[in-house]
This record gives C-alpha cells, structure tokens and sequence, in this order.
C-alpha cells in the first residue's frame, strides 16, 4: 500500500478534472488525478464531436481525452489509475483519500470532477445502437439528424429542452411521454406545445430499440402504451433518451451539501463547496449545461481557485509562498 502525498488531489478524469489539472500543474500544484471508473469520463463513450472549440473538422471522443490527459501529463500531472472509495473532509486539509487498490491519497486542496452518467432505460437495442442513432445528447449529436426524423423520450426539463433543441435540426420531432403530463416547467411546456415542428406521444413506454437490417443505424422504437398495452411500431432515424442523470456523489453523501436530484451545491459562480478547500466542478456540480467546454472551464475555475487558496493559507501562516521552480 503507498500513500501519495500532494498539493492537489483530483478526483476524476473527464474534461473538468483533466483542466483543472493542467492548469494546476502549471501552477506548481503537482496534482495527482484519479481517474476513477470511466477514464476519461462521459465522451470516451460518444463518438463523433464537432462541438469542442479548437478542432475545425469531427474529432472523437475518446481521441480527445487522450489529448487532453496526455497535456495534463506533460506539464506534470500524475494520472492514477484508481478509484476513490472512501473520503475524509471532515478533518479539514490536509484531506485523506482512500482508493479501491487500496492506497492512500493526502491533498492539501481536493478537486471533485466525478461527473453524471446519463440514465438510460435498459432496453433491448439501446446499447448496440448508442452512436448509431440512439444518444442521449441532443446538444451534441443532434446535427447528425440534420432534416432526419427524430425522437426524444423523457418528460421533464432536459427532454423538453432537447426537443426544442432538435427543432433546430428536424421538421419532424416527437417527444415521447409514459405519462399524459409532463414534469417540465411550464414555460417549457408552453414552447414545446406551440412549436408546429414538435408532436407528442402520451403515455407511451419505449420497449425496445431496432436497427436497420444493414446494420447502419436506428430503424424504429417499439412502444407499448401505458394504459392500453398495445404495442406499435414509431419509425424515426434518431432517438434522444432524456430521462435524467444521475451525478456520481454517493462518495459525498453526508459530507457535502447536495440538492435533492444530488449534485453538489457550490457557491454561485465559483466551483467553492462549502469546506474550506474542496471544490467541485463539471457536471456533478452542474446539472443545466452538461458541455465538454463548460466542464473544462469550471475544472479551470477549480484550479485557480485551489491555486488561490493554498497561497492565501500560506500567506497568513507566515511561510514563504512556495516557487513554482521548487517543484
Ligand atoms: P427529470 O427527473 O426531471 O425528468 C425525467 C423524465 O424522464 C420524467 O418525465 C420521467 O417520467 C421520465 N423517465 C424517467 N425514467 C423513465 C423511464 N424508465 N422510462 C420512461 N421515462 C422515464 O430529469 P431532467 O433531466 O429532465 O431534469 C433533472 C433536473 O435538472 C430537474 O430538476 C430539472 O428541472 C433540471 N433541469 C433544469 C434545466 C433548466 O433549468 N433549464 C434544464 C434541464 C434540467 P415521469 O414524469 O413519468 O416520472
């Protein structure tokens, strides 16, 4: 077992925790990353991304956590291939860590980037066909569906706001209901039914997913309906799940304030949690914009942050603040 002592500890290695990195490494920070379940987060598992600035044609997902890792690395980051289990920051800094090999993490700042998953309904079809017609981001796949018909299931906030969203693709978008109400605020729902290119389906449970028999893409969703139990067939190219997701903060629970879906509460406009030298960032403190970019830039916010923090304490205990050429 070896304990790894640093300035700033990072947990998880998506878009937030890989800048935070970089630009704590450039600070002098000698940050430690732990990449935890899924490394490199959420777009190892998309595929084509046309979105991220910097990249004039598609680059993929995974392609650019590579990218991103291997600059956090350059300027001395360590990446760890490690999961978190267990925390302390009750104690205050430094934090202890503990992580599933086993070993103990000790940082004087802790940076929290473990992300959200998208919920997914756990049909057949659903995973064979992700990137191939099912996604769960309309931001960042919709293009795609240029003029195609699409689909979007869910009913709440996102589900509305993805299809509004798609409208800027597609003639032709139907949002799918299990219920006959939706869940979304009502200025979205006011949007949504005045929007001539939306058509809804209620009370319709999406049962399975099928491909097209040349193996290329999305052929159709089996429904069945939730009063009747019929079964019916919905033709459409894409289909945008949009039931939730689900930030990864059980490690958190009891130690951090959360709102009630459990993201972590920071204070507006900082990625600062409420102890003193643990800041969140990315989606598990976001649950509205949910970007590669937007995680990247609260991950930078977390950084400079960190950066501030550490030498305002060591400001006021009268050290010398410590020289970037001393790591
Ligand atoms: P929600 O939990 O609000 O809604 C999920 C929707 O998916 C519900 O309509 C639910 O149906 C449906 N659903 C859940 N599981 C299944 C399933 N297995 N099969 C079919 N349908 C299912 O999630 P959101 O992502 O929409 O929102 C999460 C939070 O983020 C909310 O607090 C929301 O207000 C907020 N948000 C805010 C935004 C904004 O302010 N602009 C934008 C996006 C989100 P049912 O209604 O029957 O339970």
């Amino acid at each position: 077992m070896t304990t790894h002592t640093t300035r700033m500890l990072i947990i998880g290695s998506g878009p937030a925790g890989l800048s935070a990195a970089i630009y704590g490494a450039r600070a002098g920070m000698q940050p430690i990353v732990v990449q935890g379940l899924q490394p490199g987060g959420q777009l190892t598992i998309t595929t084509d991304v046309e979105n991220y600035p910097g990249f004039r044609d598609v680059i993929q997902g995974p392609w650019l956590m590579e990218q991103m890792q291997a600059q956090a690395e350059h300027v001395g980051t360590r990446v760890i291939w490690d999961t978190i289990v267990d925390i302390d920051l009750a104690s205050g800094s430094p934090f202890t860590a503990t992580g599933d090999s086993g070993d103990t993490y000790v940082g004087d700042v802790v940076v929290i980037a473990t992300g959200a998953q998208a919920k997914w309904l756990g049909v057949l079809g659903e995973q064979e066909l992700g990137g191939k017609g099912v996604s769960a981001c309309a931001t960042c796949d919709g293009f795609f569906f240029r003029g195609k018909k699409v689909a979007v299931i869910g009913g709440g906030n996102t589900a509305v706001e993805e299809a509004l969203y798609l409208t800027n693709h597609s003639d032709d978008v139907t949002l799918i209901h299990r219920r006959d109400e939706l869940r979304s605020e009502k200025i979205l729902q006011d949007r949504l039914f005045a929007n001539p290119k939306i058509k809804v389906l209620w009370n319709k449970q999406v049962t399975r997913f099928l491909g097209d028999p040349a193996g290329q893409g999305l052929a159709s969703l089996e429904l069945k309906d939730t009063v009747t139990g019929a079964v019916s067939d919905f033709i459409a190219d894409g289909a945008f799940v949009a039931i939730g997701h689900k930030p990864a903060t059980e490690l958190f629970k009891g130690k951090l304030p959360m709102d009630e879906n459990g993201y972590l509460l920071v204070e507006p406009g900082t990625p600062r949690t409420s102890i003193p030298g643990v800041f969140a960032c990315g989606d598990v403190m976001d649950h509205i914009y949910r970007q590669a970019v937007t995680a990247a830039g609260t991950g930078c916010m977390a950084a400079l942050d960190a950066e501030r923090f550490l030498a305002h304490r060591e400001f006021e205990a009268g050290k010398e603040l410590p020289s970037v050429a001393a790591y």
